[in-house]
């Protein structure tokens, strides 16, 4: 699973702090940024939550 967010993301950091293990909030980019290329296993469940309550569609997966 690879995942990317896109500019559509309003920073209001749900997906950080669902999963504050893959997602992370740049200050100077003002947006979630996400921490792995291929991202874990163990997260994929707690990722494609955090892209169901992204209100802007923001969270991009890539199965
Ligand atoms: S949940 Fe969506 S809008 Fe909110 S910080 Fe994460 S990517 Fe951005």
């Amino acid at each position: 699973m690879k995942v990317t967010i896109n500019k559509q993301c309003m920073g209001d950091r749900n997906c950080n702090k669902l999963c504050p293990e893959v997602f992370e909030y740049d200050e100077d980019q003002l947006l979630s940024i996400v921490k792995f290329e291929e991202i874990p296993e163990k997260y994929h469940d707690l990722v494609r939550q955090a892209a169901k309550e992204c209100v802007p569609v923001a969270i991009e997966i890539e199965e």
